[in-house]
């Protein structure tokens, strides 16, 4: 432990903790004073309701956490080097491990095996939308059927992200638990807003470790789902009902839903000014209906001025994510990349920081971007596996109706996961038949 005394952000002068190491090389600038409290007895900073986000590690003023996310990531940026590089871990980290730690216990401590063979239907809107013009109803929001088994990475990865339209794979995501602030992302993910994670909360435990029911018991309970540590999309996701075992079947069904899929990386808070700027408008052609076309989740949806931007169909959405539920997990460490094409001419399918060796079963393809125009902005890369790969049997789902319940692996390719026979008959008509058999080769 290094025996120097330290300035915090609020100018106290602080002595040496007692329960983490400051690296000789680290003048604690930008360092919070909760890292020099006993993380043991650490009670997390709260909401006006109540709920911890983000460890409860950041301070709340007029009813909003105040993230001073620049400072976060600046000190971040000074202290890499001293930490990052030499393997070690920053004091925060030092903090939130032992945080992880003990939340670790009381998961596991947790009897939640009743609430995994139950049906939760959960209202999930995003936070800070204006309301429609004339309306208290909220404006960006779906409603869906989903097991309290279900593993919170096939959660986010095979439902959530469809749910809204973002791209599979493209950026990094974290459960909170609004209890005590408790994180939960994927492991191993090296997306490019890995880059902020630390004013996510520097670390979480493993999303593929722990399921619905961990982080939501009850009706009225509530989760935040964050997806994109730089754009920083908050969802709250509302427990409205739990039916009971006998009474559930364990499919992800779209219920309902409002409002377009939201535009991948546009900030919540751009797209939100504007909704707002296209309710005052009279243009034929608001703003936001530009930007929603041009964004990269809507790069391959012809552009329609008559598009209405509270556009929401379940029967699109319920097939989007049928799709998602017949694919194997995204692999995180083979996150996806976009590249620009500022000069018009750089079209080499690889990201910038793509592995040089492709790994057995992964593929890069790449995609043009086009803009309203048909003018080519971008390639859009696409890293990820061949079809053919196999998830592990606790982090998926039945690949027909994405129930976690009773899987067994399909005896022909040993590959797809199906939770009753007449599952396994409804996806051979649709194309397993053939597929299987390809697979299986
Ligand atoms: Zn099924
Ligand atoms: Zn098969």
């Amino acid at each position: 432990m290094s025996a120097r005394a330290r300035v915090t952000p609020s100018g106290v002068l602080k002595e040496p903790s007692q329960y983490v190491t400051f690296d000789p090389g680290d003048d604690a600038q930008g360092c919070d004073e909760v890292f020099w409290e006993d993380p043991r007895y650490f009670q997390p900073r709260r909401g006006p309701n109540g709920e911890a986000r983000h460890w409860g590690l950041f301070p709340w003023k007029d009813g909003i956490e105040w993230i001073e996310g620049y400072d976060i990531f600046s000190r971040w940026t000074r202290i890499f080097r001293t930490y990052d590089f030499k393997g070690k871990l920053c004091p925060e980290e030092q903090f939130v491990l032992c945080r992880m730690a003990i939340k670790l216990m009381d998961l596991e401590e947790m009897d939640v095996e009743e609430l995994k063979a139950c049906d939760y239907t959960l209202y999930i809107k995003t936070e800070n939308m204006p309301k429609l013009p004339g309306s208290e109803a909220d404006r960006l929001w779906r409603r869906i059927r989903v097991s309290g088994g279900l593993t919170l990475s096939v959660f986010a990865d095979k439902v959530l992200t469809p749910l809204f339209g973002f791209i599979r794979n493209l950026h990094a995501h974290v459960f909170h638990d609004l209890l005590d602030g408790a994180l939960f992302g994927p492991e191993g993910c090296d997306a490019i807003d890995m880059m902020h994670r630390h004013a996510t909360g520097y670390r979480y435990l493993p999303d593929d470790e722990w399921q619905i029911a961990h982080i939501l018991q009850a009706k009225g309970e509530a989760t935040l789902w964050q997806y994109d540590f730089g754009d920083n999309w908050y969802f709250h996701i509302t427990v409205e009902d739990i039916a009971p075992a006998q009474a559930s079947t364990g499919a992800v069904t779209v219920l309902g839903g409002s409002g377009t899929h939201c535009p991948q990386d546009l900030t919540p808070v751009k797209w939100a000014e504007l909704l707002a700027a296209a309710d005052r408008s009279t243009v034929r052609v608001p703003e936001a209906l530009r930007q929603l076309f041009q964004s990269q989740n809507y790069a391959h949806t012809p552009f329609s001025a008559a598009y209405s931007l509270e556009h929401f169909s379940a029967g699109d959405t319920q097939r989007a994510l049928a799709a998602a539920l017949d694919s194997p997990a995204s692999v995180r460490s083979m996150s996806k990349q976009f590249a620009a094409m500022l000069d018009g001419s750089d079209r080499t399918p690889r990201a910038h920081d793509a592995p040089d060796t492709l790994k057995r079963g992964q593929q890069i393809v790449a995609t043009e971007v086009l803009d309203a125009e048909g003018k080519p902005t971008g390639v859009f890369l696409e890293e990820g596996v061949a079809k053919s790969r196999r998830d592990h049997p606790d982090t998926t789902a039945c690949a027909n109706c994405g129930s976690p319940n009773n899987l067994k692996v399909c005896s022909g390719c040993k590959k797809k996961y199906f939770c009753s026979r007449s599952c396994q008959r409804v996806s051979w008509a649709q194309g397993h038949k053939k597929e299987c058999k390809a697979m299986k080769a």
